[in-house]
């Protein structure tokens, strides 16, 4: 291992040089999208481009895009109607956005437990959880897991609910052939800077088979207005997308296989080397490429605090995310009933660790990243 590596500095977690390379690109598309005769800066024909790029990528499913990945959930869940009294089943260890998009409709958040290694939502606590209050259940895909969403399906079946697909960290995921964000009846991707199509602000789309819901979100984005111009049928929001970010996300796009690609090598070459690990307390993720999507690479560790610091120590920047499970915070203490335990969310949240995992990073640096952590294992820990 050596540190000649890093040259002195710290392998960066997120690309610091994210958009260099389309630095001159964007500076022109700004001039451009500015300059455009129309002055038409939100849901132009850019926009309407890039969501039947996009539509390609998702088995010919609608593209709807909106102004993020949570607004398309918000979305998605305000065109089936989830409101007061009605009860979604979201995980119980995951982002804010899980929680959030439910309670701001009125709406009570229900947090299943997860599983201890993939760190998705369990099918069998959500099955548990379901009341005859639930109106929709929303799996999310974790890290570098799609949920088991041909469960998923099955139980929102079973139980005659809704299924929302948070799929924001998934884009170019494929479960048994079958992409991302069209396993549920919708499900969204997120464009924020740090997703694995991330851009240069914010942004998103809501992604259904279903073009009756595609037709209700595409109202709804914009107040509600369908047909003639201020003309509202039902009571919408404010949700569009941004010409500007279409243009760039449409340059960006042909790269995105690319990246993933180089994603999917880091993250296996990882799970590769930490495979021996498991023993000494550090887990990955499990081998292969089905079911996988590659938005963060974590693993669990007992002594994952002490693996940050080490890591720290010899140049290399890690992230816990999600430090407390959705319960456990304040905002949604009132959507845990009392003496209810989300076990393995816990776990999770003391144990989980990601490592850079971006496309920018040098084989020598995912070497060095690799090497540090199995001398971490190996008890050559930082002083
Ligand atoms: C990022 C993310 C979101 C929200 O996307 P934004 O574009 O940031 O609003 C929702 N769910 C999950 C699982 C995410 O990781």
């Amino acid at each position: 291992m050596t540190r000649a590596v890093t040259r002195g500095r710290t392998i960066p977690f997120f690309a610091p040089d994210l958009f260099e390379e389309d630095r001159e690109v964007l500076l022109d598309l700004v001039r451009r999208t500015g300059t455009v005769a129309g002055q038409r800066f939100i849901l132009g024909e850019r926009t309407a481009a890039l969501e039947e790029a996009l539509r390609a990528t998702v088995d010919g499913a609608e593209v709807v895009a909106c102004s993020s990945g949570t607004s398309g959930l918000t979305l998605i869940l305000t065109a089936m109607g989830v409101g007061p009294g009605d009860e979604v089943v979201v995980p119980a260890y995951g982002c804010a956005p899980l929680g959030n998009t439910v309670a701001n409709l009125g709406a009570t958040p229900v947090f299943a437990d997860i599983d201890p290694v993939t760190m998705v939502v369990d099918p069998a606590e959500v099955e548990r959880a379901i009341t005859p209050r639930t109106r929709a259940v929303m799996p999310a895909h974790m890290f570098s897991v799609m949920a088991d969403m041909p469960a998923m399906r099955e139980i929102a079946r079973r139980h005659g609910v809704r299924l929302v697909e948070d799929s924001a960290v998934a884009q170019g995921g494929v479960l048994h052939g079958r992409p991302a964000g069209t396993w549920g009846e919708a499900g969204v991707f997120s464009f924020v800077q740090v997703k694995t199509f991330g851009t240069a602000g914010e942004g998103g789309v809501v992604v259904t088979h279903d073009a009756e819901l595609a037709r209700v979100v595409s109202a709804l984005r914009n107040h509600g207005q369908e047909g003639p111009r201020f003309v509202h049928q039902r009571v919408g929001l404010n949700s569009r997308f941004d010409e500007l970010q279409a243009a760039f996300q449409l340059h960006r796009l042909p790269g995105l296989a690319a990246r993933l690609e180089r994603r999917a090598r880091i993250a296996a070459h990882y799970t590769e080397r930490f495979a021996p690990l498991a023993e000494r307390g550090i887990v990955p993720p499990p081998p292969g490429r089905d079911g996988r999507c590659y938005y963060v690479y974590s693993v669990l560790a007992e002594e994952r605090d002490a693996l940050e610091r080490h890591l720290a120590a010899h140049g290399v920047a890690s992230h816990v995310y999600y430090p407390l499970p959705l319960p456990h915070q304040p905002a949604f203490a009132r959507f845990a009933p009392p003496g209810r335990e989300w076990p393995h969310a816990w776990a999770a949240s003391r144990r989980q660790l990601a490592l850079p995992v971006n496309p920018h990073l040098t084989d020598a640096e995912v070497e060095y990243v690799a090497d540090t952590v199995c001398a971490f294992a190996a008890g050559g820990r930082a002083a």
